[in-house]
């Protein structure tokens, strides 16, 4: 079986981390009998520097060509770097903005999980660390607050700005599913958050996340106002399994998810569209600040390859595989300088990658 995967190196320590997460797919090719087949496109500041622009058509085309992308981070120093001088339609995000729009990526995934090897990063108290949590954020990425109608005025002297959040009820049925069929490769479990007390939009993605709910008798589905989760996140993060929100509670609450696990170099991210194709990236950005030091943690971009096994190729088993073998390399005392802590040993970028790759 061959893997068509388009790889987006990018900026600062992205070439680093995507160099490692490549060598380990190879590894769990090797083992699970699949051959991922990489072309790499430039995007972001690598792209400004060859092109003029942060992504070409051409690299688009060669994106939508294959059946997933694995990018490293884009960007670089937002004070220093000259890309930072140019018009903002032209600088290193906007390449990412349009890959995600051109690709139709609507949900995004970003799990968020204690490792016990790394329960001292976590700031929460230690009777509440000490269950572990392993979440999935599942977030609606292009619709609602964000993307609805805007403006400001000035009304009688007064200034008056205003949002819109919007949702219509397939935008909200194609992120329900994705979150039950995820759910399903899970433990079962959807927490849908919303803020059904007060907005018309959260009654309506109520509504329709119950509608869908009927076709996956096997998951339980409850309902939070998204306050209360915002609490429970830090209070008993164990009883969640996929939170499943829409956008602008979706980004606050998946940092949220994030931060409790203390540990940046470790999360990783995925981008869906309603087939199989995915975009999975760390949810870091590009460390400009240790770029080219082969001392990077290349763990969130290899976890984020392990989920695009997962949902891009059904390749549960060998997405494990990566997944225990991350585990036993942290259990065994391997950490890079970001997760350093006393009586571990600290390796390279490039060592981890291989450590890693060596256990699947
Ligand atoms: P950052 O995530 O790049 O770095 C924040 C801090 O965390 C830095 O000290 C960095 O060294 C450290 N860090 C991040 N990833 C690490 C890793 N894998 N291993 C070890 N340490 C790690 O955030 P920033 O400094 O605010 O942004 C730098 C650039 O990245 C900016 O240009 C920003 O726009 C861009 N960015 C890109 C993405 C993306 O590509 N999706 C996401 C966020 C930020």
């Amino acid at each position: 079986m061959n893997l068509n995967i388009t790889c987006i190196p990018g900026d600062g320590i992205g070439p680093e981390i995507v160099a490692e997460a490549k060598k380990v797919l190879e590894r769990a090719g090797e083992k699970y009998g699949f051959h991922p087949a990489f072309t790499d496109i430039l995007m972001g500041g690598a792209s400004i520097d060859v092109h003029g622009i942060p992504l070409t058509e051409e690299a688009i085309t060669t994106a939508r060509a294959a059946d997933a992308v694995l990018m490293g981070s884009i960007g670089g120093d937002t004070t220093t770097s000259p890309w930072y001088k140019l018009p903002p339609e032209k600088r290193p995000e906007a390449g990412l903005l349009k890959i995600r729009k051109e690709l139709k990526l609507f949900a995004n995934l970003r799990p968020a999980l204690l490792y016990e090897e790394l329960a001292a990063a976590c700031p929460l108290k230690e009777e509440i660390s000490a269950a572990g949590f392993d979440i999935m954020i599942m977030r609606e990425l292009t619709g609602g607050l964000y993307f609805g109608e805007r403006k400001t005025v000035v009304e009688d002297g007064v200034r008056k700005a205003t949002d819109t959040l919007t949702y219509d009820e397939n935008e909200i049925r194609r992120i329900a599913i994705k979150g039950f069929e995820i759910a399903m490769k899970r433990k079962k479990k959807v927490t849908s958050v919303d803020k059904a007390n007060v907005l018309d939009s959260s009654r309506l993605w109520r509504k329709v996340v119950e509608e869908v709910a009927e076709s996956y008798p096997e998951v339980t589905l409850e309902h939070m106002l998204v306050d209360n989760c915002a609490m429970q996140l830090v209070k008993n993060p164990a009883q969640f399994d996929v939170i499943l929100t829409e956008n602008m509670f979706g980004d606050i609450l998946s940092d949220e998810a994030s931060m409790v696990t203390g540990s940046i170099g470790m999360l990783a991210s995925a981008s869906l569209n309603d087939t199989k194709f995915g975009l999975y990236e760390p949810s870091h950005g590009s460390a400009p600040d240790i770029a080219g030091k082969n001392i990077a943690n290349p763990i969130a971009t290899i976890l984020s390859a392990a989920m695009m096994l997962r949902f891009s190729f059904d390749l549960d088993e060998a997405a494990g595989a990566v997944e225990a073998a991350v585990k036993k390399v942290l259990s065994e005392g391997y950490r890079t300088g970001d997760i350093m802590s006393a009586g571990c040993k600290q390796v390279s970028c490039s060592e981890m990658g291989s450590l890693i790759a060596e256990r699947i």
